[in-house]
């Protein structure tokens, strides 16, 4: 056995062994009115209220200990809350959903909130970033509890509450998660319901805060029919929309590296995240060695008659439209059930994702499908990959991948897609600080341009000025 493959098995075996952590404390106090959780919204938004004025009562050293109490409980958690979540959702890797718990450190906080200051003839002019007040926020199923937490991070460094309502396949763990902090926070600092949660989520309860009065401003993170309600909303949104993140290989890029890039990306938590990469557009020059080096890192090829299979399950076509619809059934599904949905027989157990060959108006390709099938698109030259790969993204301006060699190459596309992300030779989450530089954020605010959210995000901007006085020079 070489030394790679014993490094997959051995990973693979980790990974099921994840799979089978039992459950740390579960015995949060989720019942309803305690520690942030709430069946009615007036409720809610009335605890919340009065939790920030008793936030705002504090030092940010106290701001900044609280945000401390949150990442610190979740990295603490990250097993029994990641296992809880995956059993309520049975979506994606549960190894994925610990992780994404325990990263949360890169989530930034009141670091953020520096005063900016100017002196000069006329005096003194600070300019600060106040909270807004109570916050809105709807948060998606794919990641229930990493989003709230990292809204709770920055949401709280910046001064604000929060009233939660989360996807219903995943309000249990969001409860459980909240009741947590709450707990923790309320002894160290008095205050029981500075996040809020709405359980049992509905529609209603979402349009209810949508509408209250006491909420301030909303933040959604969600898929195009939520980021189209919010956009509608009469009150300010920060929407955090869907995308479908295509990749462009060119005849320059490095074939090894893009596919382990390729492999790493679109099969993180089965491809649930909004920046995972959901469709390869490569010049035909080097189609056969990107096919042959994502053989080579473990990625297993379905062919035409497989492709074929696997769609007719894994989509759904709607009498009303008449157009094939991704069928939730198979979102974040593991790679080997696709391939054995696909009647594929032999499958790897360290394959993490599977690819094939697809035509340009395929709905794998068009689609958000959020499923560790990746399919590939021949194309004539990088100009002819560029075009398809951003009308692929149909103007979400959420994430673009390339790997090339050609600055020219990476220019243009880089400039002609305007996605909020833009990840060069990486995997899609670098573009979030994993593997790569900057912060982290589960809310990545594209049709209303905040980009990837930080406390600054949620503060409004004011300034103070000290006119003719203090200057000492
Ligand atoms: P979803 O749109 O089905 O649900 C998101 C949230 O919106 C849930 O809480 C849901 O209950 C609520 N919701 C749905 N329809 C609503 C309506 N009409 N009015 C009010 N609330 C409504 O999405 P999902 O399946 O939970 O999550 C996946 C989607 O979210 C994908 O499209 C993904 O790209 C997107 N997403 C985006 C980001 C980002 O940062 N941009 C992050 C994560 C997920």
């Amino acid at each position: 056995m070489d030394v790679t493959l014993i490094q997959d098995v051995v990973s693979e075996v980790m990974r099921r062994m994840s799979n089978h952590v039992s459950p740390q404390s579960t015995s949060a106090d989720v019942g309803t009115g305690r520690y942030g959780v709430f069946s009615d919204v007036d409720q809610a938004v009335q605890a919340a209220t009065e939790a920030q004025k008793q936030l705002l009562k504090l030092s940010l050293d106290d701001r900044d200990a609280i945000v401390k109490i949150i990442k610190s409980t979740a990295k603490e958690n990250a097993h029994a809350w990641g296992k809880i979540e995956f059993d309520e959702t049975k979506i994606g890797r549960l190894d994925h959903k610990i992780e994404k718990l325990q990263i949360l450190e890169l989530v930034p906080g009141v670091e953020y909130l520096k005063t900016h200051a100017q002196t000069g003839t006329n005096g003194v002019c600070l300019e600060e970033f106040a909270p807004f007040g109570v916050i809105g926020a709807i948060t998606p199923v794919t990641h229930s509890v990493p989003t709230l937490s990292a809204n709770a991070v920055t949401m709280i460094a910046s001064g604000n509450s929060l009233v939660i309502n989360p996807h219903p396949n995943g309000s249990h763990c969001a409860a459980i998660a909240v009741a947590e902090y709450n707990k923790r926070i309320a002894a160290k600092f008095g205050i029981e319901h500075l996040i809020t949660v709405i359980n049992p989520p509905t529609l209603e309860s979402a349009d209810a805060i949508f509408a209250h009065r006491g909420v301030n401003l909303l933040v959604v993170t969600g898929g195009p029919v939520v980021a189209r309600a919010a956009m509608k909303s009469s009150k300010r949104a920060i929407v955090a929309g869907p995308g479908n993140p295509p990749v462009v290989v060119d005849e320059t890029a490095c074939m090894k590296n893009a596919a382990e890039c390729i492999i790493k990306g679109a099969s993180f938590d089965n491809n649930l995240l909004c920046i995972g990469e959901k469709q390869i557009f490569v010049v035909d020059s080097v189609y056969d060695k990107l096919v042959t080096a994502l053989q080579t890192a473990g990625a297993v090829e379905l062919n035409t008659q497989q492709i074929a299979t696997l769609t007719s399950k894994a989509f759904k076509v709607d009498p009303k439209d008449n157009k094939p619809h991704v069928n939730k059934d198979y979102v974040g599904k593991d790679a080997r059930d696709l391939v054995i949905a696909a009647g594929g027989t032999s499958v790897p157990p360290t394959c993490q994702l599977a690819f094939g060959e697809t035509t340009f108006d395929h709905p794998f390709v068009q689609q958000e499908q959020m499923m560790p099938f990746i399919p590939i698109v021949r194309c004539r030259n990088v100009d002819e990959a560029m075009d398809k790969a951003i009308e692929s993204e149909h103007g979400y301006r959420h994430t673009a991948i390339i790997h090339s060699r050609n600055l020219d190459t990476i220019t243009r596309f880089g400039r002609r897609a305007a996605t909020t992300l833009f990840v060069v030779n990486g995997a899609s989450p670098s573009g979030l600080g994993l593997g790569g530089q900057g912060h982290l954020s589960y809310s990545i605010a594209t049709p209303t341009g905040e980009g990837i959210t930080t406390p600054l995000t949620f503060t409004r901007y004011r300034r103070i000025m000290i006119t003719g006085s203090l200057r000492m020079v």
